[in-house]
C-alpha cells in the first residue's frame, strides 16, 4: 500500500493523513491539521471534518440543540389576574 496522500505532501497516504483520519493520531502542527482535513474532504470522510471543526465556527443546523428549539407552552388560564379582590390573611393571637 503506497498510494501518495490526497493532501500535496508527497508522502504514503498510511504515513501521512491516514493515522489521523484513523483516530490513531492527533494532528502535532496546524498544517498536519490542515492537511489531514482536506483529505478528510477529499475522501469524503464528514466525521473527521466535523470532529476537527471548532464549535464556534461549526453550521448549529448540523447538530441541533433540543434543549432550545422547545416550544414554551404557555396554558389558558394560568396567567397572574390583573382583576378581583385581594383577600387577607387574619393573624390571630391565640
Ligand atoms: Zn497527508
Amino acid at each position: 500500500m503506497d498510494r501518495p496522500c490526497p493532501c500535496g505532501s508527497g508522502e504514503s497516504y498510511d504515513a501521512c493523513c491516514e493515522p489521523l483520519l484513523a483516530h490513531r493520531e492527533q494532528a502535532g502542527t496546524p498544517e498536519q491539521l490542515m492537511r489531514s482535513r482536506y483529505t478528510a474532504y477529499v475522501r469524503g470522510d464528514a466525521d473527521h471534518l466535523f470532529r476537527t471543526w471548532h464549535p464556534r465556527t461549526r453550521p448549529d443546523d448540523v447538530r441541533p440543540d433540543p434543549t432550545t428549539r422547545r416550544p414554551v407552552h404557555l396554558r389558558p388560564g394560568s396567567g397572574v389576574r390583573s382583576s378581583g379582590r385581594v383577600r387577607g390573611c387574619q393573624v390571630r393571637n391565640t
